[in-house]
C-alpha cells in the first residue's frame, strides 16, 4: 500500500473515541504529568523519543521526536484544560456520548485536538514518515494560565521550521489571532463622607469619565481593521471602587480588555490607553497598568505549513478552504513571534464549546482532524523536504 492509503486506513480503524475517553478521565487542570504519560504510552512504542523541558513540577513539556534533521514540524497541542465549573449534565470527566457529540471537560479544548495529533503522528510513524527531517507531537502545560507552557519552552532556541497549534477550529487552518492587553485604569480622588458629597473627589467620576470615551475610542480603533479578525477592540469588563456603604471612595478602577490586531505597535497599546485617560480632563491622578496580555500574531500565507494544511483541509473536508483567522488566543504568538517558527491554528472542535458546561466534540470532527493532520504532516515534509 501507499503511505497515504496506509494512513487512511489506520486512522480510520483507530478507536479515537476511547483514546478521548482516557484522556478526558485525566483531570489536568493544575498537572498535566498524567496526561503527558499518556502520550507517551502511545508515542514511544511506535519510536519517538521524548525529551522534557523543565516547568513546574507534575507540570513537563514534553517533546515526542521521530526522525531526524530538517525540517522539523512541530505539531503542538496542550495538556491542560479550564476547571470542569458547574452546570454540567453530566459527569466532566466522563466522556458521555449524546448522538453524534462526545461530551467532556477538554472534549474540544483541548484534548481532542491532541487525541487526534498523536494518532495521526503516531500512523506517519508506522508507514515510515517522515523519510527526511523531524515531526514532532509538542505537549504543552499551562495554555490556560497565559500561555505559560510555551513561553517556557521558547526560553531554550527552538530549531523547528513550522508549528501546527492544535486548537479547535474545526479543522479550518488559521493563520492569524488578535492579542489581548487586559488593562487596569486607576483614578485617585480624594474621599468624604457621603453625607458631604461637596467635600469628595468621587473616583467613580473618574471611572465615568473613562466609560464615556469608550465609544470614541472604539470608533477610532475600528479603523484598524485586519482583513481575517475584523476590527482592533476595546471592552470594560471590571469595575472595582469597595468600600463602606457611606464614604465616597478615593480610588476606583476600571478593567478593560484591549484586543490588538496583527500590524498594531504592541508597544504602544497601554502608553495609548494611559495618553487618552490622562486626556479625560480628570483633575486627580490617572494611571494605566498592564495585568496580563498575549500578543497578535500572523503567519505569511505562502509558508509551506500554511500551503500544506490548506490542501489538507481542502482535500479531507471535500470542499476548497481557505486559511481564516483564530478568533481567541492561544500559544501561536509564542512561537510565532519569539521563536520566529511560521506557526498555524488548526484543529478538531468547536472554539465555541471551550470553556463551557457540556463542552462536547461531534466525532466526525475527531476523526476528519486526525486525518488533516496526517495529510498536512505529510505535504509539508513533501514541499519542504
Ligand atoms: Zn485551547
Amino acid at each position: 500500500m501507499t503511505p497515504d492509503r496506509d494512513i487512511r486506513t489506520t486512522l480510520e480503524a483507530a478507536d479515537l473515541v476511547d483514546a478521548l475517553r482516557e484522556v478526558v478521565a485525566i483531570p489536568s487542570f493544575e498537572r498535566e504529568e498524567e496526561v503527558a504519560r499518556w502520550v507517551a504510552d502511545q508515542l514511544v512504542p511506535a519510536g519517538f523519543r521524548a525529551t522534557e523541558t523543565p516547568f513546574q513540577p507534575g507540570r513537563p513539556i514534553v517533546a515526542f521526536r521521530i526522525g531526524s534533521g530538517r525540517p522539523e514540524l512541530l505539531l503542538a497541542p496542550h495538556m491542560d484544560t479550564v476547571p470542569p465549573g458547574d452546570g454540567w449534565d453530566t459527569d466532566p470527566f466522563a466522556l458521555t456520548r449524546k448522538g453524534t457529540r462526545l461530551h467532556g471537560r477538554g472534549a474540544s479544548d483541548d484534548k481532542g485536538p491532541l487525541v487526534a495529533a498523536v494518532f495521526a503522528a503516531r500512523a506517519l510513524a508506522e508507514a515510515g514518515l517522515p523519510r527526511a527531517g523531524t515531526l514532532t507531537v509538542l505537549c504543552l502545560p499551562a495554555e490556560e494560565e497565559a500561555s505559560q507552557g510555551v513561553r517556557a519552552f521558547v526560553r531554550e532556541p527552538v530549531e523547528a521550521d513550522a508549528a501546527i497549534v492544535c486548537e479547535p477550529s474545526d479543522n479550518v487552518p488559521c493563520i492569524a489571532h488578535k492579542g489581548l492587553y487586559w488593562t487596569e485604569i486607576a483614578f485617585e480622588g480624594r474621599a468624604a463622607h457621603a453625607s458631604q458629597p461637596a467635600d469628595a473627589l468621587s473616583a467613580i467620576e473618574g471611572v465615568r469619565l473613562a466609560l464615556d470615551d469608550l465609544p470614541a475610542f472604539s470608533a477610532e480603533l475600528a479603523k484598524r481593521t485586519h482583513p481575517l479578525l475584523g476590527p482592533a477592540t476595546v471592552a470594560a469588563t471590571r469595575i472595582d471602587a469597595t468600600g463602606p456603604w457611606n464614604i465616597i471612595p478615593s480610588r476606583a478602577t476600571l478593567g478593560v480588555d484591549r484586543r490588538a490586531v496583527p500590524g498594531e505597535n504592541v508597544d504602544r497599546i497601554v502608553p495609548e490607553i494611559a495618553e487618552r485617560v490622562r486626556a479625560l480632563g480628570w483633575p486627580g491622578e490617572v494611571s494605566a497598568r498592564l495585568v496580563e496580555f498575549n500578543e497578535p500574531a500572523e503567519t505569511d500565507a505562502a509558508e509551506p505549513v500554511v500551503v500544506a494544511a490548506t490542501a489538507a483541509a481542502s482535500d479531507v473536508l471535500g470542499r476548497v478552504v481557505a486559511p481564516a483567522g483564530f478568533t481567541a488566543s492561544c500559544d501561536m504568538w509564542v512561537l510565532r513571534n519569539h521563536a520566529s517558527v511560521p506557526t498555524i491554528v488548526m484543529g478538531p472542535g468547536h472554539l465555541a464549546q471551550a470553556h463551557k458546561a457540556n463542552e462536547f466534540i461531534d466525532e466526525a470532527s475527531l476523526r476528519t482532524g486526525a486525518l488533516v493532520y496526517a495529510r498536512a504532516a505529510e505535504r509539508f515534509f513533501e514541499i519542504s523536504g
